[in-house]
C-alpha cells in the first residue's frame, strides 16, 4: 500500500501520526510525508529563512528514520488557505504518490493552517481522480525521476482520508485506534529530530513536547487497552469507504 501523511507545519505528522506511519513502514508499505509550510514562524529569535532551513533539515532527518519520501510545499506559516492553487499542488502530489490512504488534520483542529490543510486534502483526494484536472507544479518537477513524463494522469481510486488526532485530543473522539506500542521508540525518535520546536514550545508555551506526546499516546492507549496508541476518524464520503480496515 502507499500511504501519504499531510501535515500543515513541520512536526505535526510526528506529533499526531508518526507511530502509525512507522507501523505502515514496518509492514512494508511505502510512506510519503508532505509538509505544507516551512515552519518559518517557529522561532522567537531566529530570522524566518534560518529557522525554515533548520526545520527542513529536521524533517529530512525524521523522514529518513522510517524511509519516508518527503514532499515539502513551502508556504510560510499562517498562510495556508483554501484556494485553487493549493488544491492543484495537493492533486499533483496525490497523483505522484498514488496513496491508498491519506492521513491529515481533523477539520476542527486548533488553528487555520491545520483546518485549511484538512479541507484542501479532502477536496484534492477527489480531484486527483478527475480526468480533466491537469497541471504540473514545482513540487512534482522536483520529485519526478529522469525520463518520467510531465503529465499527471488521474489516480485509479479515490484515496481514503483519515483525520488524525487534534492537539491534546480536544474535541476529538477516535473511531479507530492504531496500537503503536512496538514503534513508540521510533515515533519519539522522529519527534526528537525537531529539536528547534522542543526548545521553542518550552519557551513559548511552557510545553514539554516529548512528555506531551508520550502522555497523549498513553492516554489513547488506555482507551483501547494497549500501552500506546494513536486515534483516527475516517472521513466518510462517496468512494472513500472500504470493506476492509486499511490502518495498520
Ligand atoms: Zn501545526
Amino acid at each position: 500500500m502507499n500511504v501519504l501523511a499531510v501535515g500543515a507545519n513541520p512536526d505535526d505528522i510526528e506529533i499526531l501520526c508518526a507511530g502509525t506511519l512507522a507501523a505502515y513502514a514496518k509492514q512494508g508499505d511505502r510512506v510519503a510525508m508532505c509538509y505544507v509550510t516551512t515552519g518559518d514562524k517557529g522561532s522567537a529569535e531566529l530570522p524566518a529563512w534560518k529557522i525554515a532551513a533548520i526545520r527542513r533539515e529536521e524533517t529530512e532527518q525524521s523522514a529518513a528514520i522510517i524511509g519516508a519520501d518527503l514532499y515539502p510545499i513551502g508556504l510560510p506559516d499562517g498562510e495556508v488557505e483554501v484556494v485553487p492553487g493549493m488544491r492543484r499542488k495537493l492533486v499533483e502530489i496525490i497523483r505522484k504518490v498514488k496513496p491508498d490512504v491519506i492521513i491529515t488534520h481533523h477539520p476542527a483542529d486548533y488553528m487555520s493552517d491545520h483546518t485549511n490543510t484538512s479541507r484542501i486534502v479532502s477536496d484534492a483526494g477527489f480531484w486527483a481522480l478527475a480526468g480533466g484536472f491537469e497541471g504540473d507544479t514545482e513540487v512534482t518537477r522536483q520529485n519526478r525521476t529522469a525520463g518520467e513524463p510531465a503529465a499527471s494522469p488521474p489516480v485509479a481510486i479515490r484515496p481514503q482520508v483519515y483525520f488524525m488526532d487534534t492537539l491534546a485530543g480536544i474535541g476529538f473522539v477516535p473511531e479507530e485506534y492504531v496500537d503503536i506500542s512496538d514503534v513508540m521508540q521510533l515515533k519519539m525518535k522522529m519527534l526528537s529530530c525537531h529539536r528547534s520546536q522542543i526548545t521553542h514550545m518550552k519557551n513559548q508555551a511552557c510545553v514539554d513536547l516529548l512528555d506531551f506526546i508520550k502522555t497523549s499516546t498513553r492516554y489513547r492507549g488506555y482507551q483501547c487497552g494497549v500501552e500506546y496508541a494513536e486515534g483516527f476518524i475516517l472521513e466518510r464520503k462517496f468512494l472513500t469507504v472500504r470493506a476492509k480496515r486499511t490502518l495498520p
